[in-house]
């Protein structure tokens, strides 16, 4: 079963705090409820190593690899499914061979590349990144920490993760699968990736005494990541199907009691600490056809989806009353509107908005009469099959 990998916040990627376990000088010492015999521990991962191999040897970024391929995968991974990326990684790589390739690549190619994947920012971060790489290392990715996090695009996760993964280097990129499977096996307090005291803690029990710190960082990384998306998930702990059962804590407790701390209750706890609540946006999408085209406009900077094209949109009523994405509906709109006439609606959601979207189509004269083409700079005439036409996935929805 192949489902969510990574649930690491984006903003995680520009994470420019200290670098944890790097720059400080004393590891966090962790005090684990019992004495850990070591070797049984080294002798588990082994275990979990090969099992890992042996059933996921054919995950695209794992049969061909270089710095650059899991410089594309491990941002492509974070917050999308593995089922998902394998159907972008290729057609990506065939776009962009190499890493100059894609820092020449205009910013508009990068996002039409990436269409699908959602979560657009990392796909600027990703091109930010390749083309500080060239700029700055000749196109090479270099393999000390301090030196990736210089580069722009590349926050802490990922360093690691080209570290460990890309260049097979002791280290360990900690996101949310790495922290709660390291959690149960040690049989600490479950954390949010995101607390930096949490990853040390991890980061010195991964380097101390260089039990597990000896094994291939690339593929101790990759298999806690396969274990955590599989038989010891948030909702699931399937101990008895677990390379690491023999000597996990989790796993020498009763059931009960392990569902209690490590199970999906504790996990909602978490979620908690992490997510905001949703507010709701209603927006109206305006649809206006001339023969085969429709009418778009491009997003600006500062806008959601800078670079792509919308159906020209509204703000009908939200929660949040400081948002600016879109215009006002204007009056003549909104009467329209209130009319006692069903629209077609569809629901999307972007950031902690979750939007119910109304469908209005209209004829090129009522759109003029209206006047509405003055609310949009950059607004044409586009066919919207070609992939140039770079539409957003929501107004793609809208013309189905
Ligand atoms: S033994 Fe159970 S709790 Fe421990 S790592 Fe495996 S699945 Fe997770």
């Amino acid at each position: 079963m192949l489902t969510k990998r990574y649930h690491i916040p984006v903003d995680e990627l520009v994470d420019s705090g200290e670098v944890f376990g790097m720059k400080a000088k004393v590891k966090p010492k962790v005090k684990l409820k019992v004495k850990m015999d070591w070797k049984k521990t080294k002798r588990d991962f082994e275990q979990l190593l090969n099992w890992s191999l042996k059933t996921f040897p054919h995950l695209p970024w794992r049969t061909h690899r270089e710095p650059y391929t899991t410089l594309v995968s491990e941002i492509m991974l974070q917050q999308t499914t593995v089922p998902t990326v394998m159907n972008y990684f290729h057609p990506f790589l065939h776009k962009f061979p190499t890493i100059k390739a894609l820092a020449r690549a205009s910013e508009e190619e990068v996002l039409i590349a990436w269409k699908g994947l959602g979560y657009y920012r990392r796909a600027r971060l990703l091109h930010a990144a390749a083309r500080g790489f060239v700029e700055r290392f000749e196109g090479k990715i270099p393999t000390d920490f301090e030196s990736l996090k210089s580069v722009s695009g590349i926050g802490d996760y990922t360093a690691h993760a080209l570290r460990s993964i890309g260049h097979d280097l002791p280290s360990i990129s900690v996101d949310a699968n790495l922290a709660r499977v390291l959690a149960r096996y040690f049989g600490l307090d479950p954390k949010p990736a995101s607390d930096k005291k949490f990853r040390a803690q991890l980061e010195s029990l991964y380097f101390e005494n260089n039990h597990l710190s000896s094994l291939s960082a690339r593929d101790f990384n990759e298999s806690l990541m396969d274990l955590g998306r599989t038989y010891c998930t948030a909702s699931k702990m399937q101990c008895g199907e677990c390379p690491l059962q023999k000597s996990c804590q989790a796993a020498s407790v009763t059931e009960t009691e392990r569902e209690k701390r490590y199970g999906k209750a504790a996990s909602d706890i978490l979620k908690k600490v992490k997510r905001e609540k949703p507010l709701e946006l209603h927006l109206i999408r305006v649809l206006v056809k001339k023969g085969p085209q429709i009418l778009a406009y491009q997003k600006e900077k500062g806008e959601w989806l800078v670079g792509q094209r919308e159906l020209p949109t509204y703000i009908l009523k939200c929660d949040d009353e400081k948002l600016k994405q879109y215009p006002v509906v204007p009056k003549n709109l909104e009467q329209k509107i209130s009319k006692k006439v069903k629209f077609e609606t569809f629901r999307t959601s972007i950031t902690k908005y979750k939007i119910t979207n109304i469908l209005l189509e209209m004829k090129e004269e009522e759109w003029m009469q209206l006047g509405l083409k003055n609310h949009f700079s950059k607004l044409s005439w586009i066919s919207p099959k070609a992939p140039e036409s770079n539409l957003s996935t929501a107004s793609l929805k809208a013309l189905k």
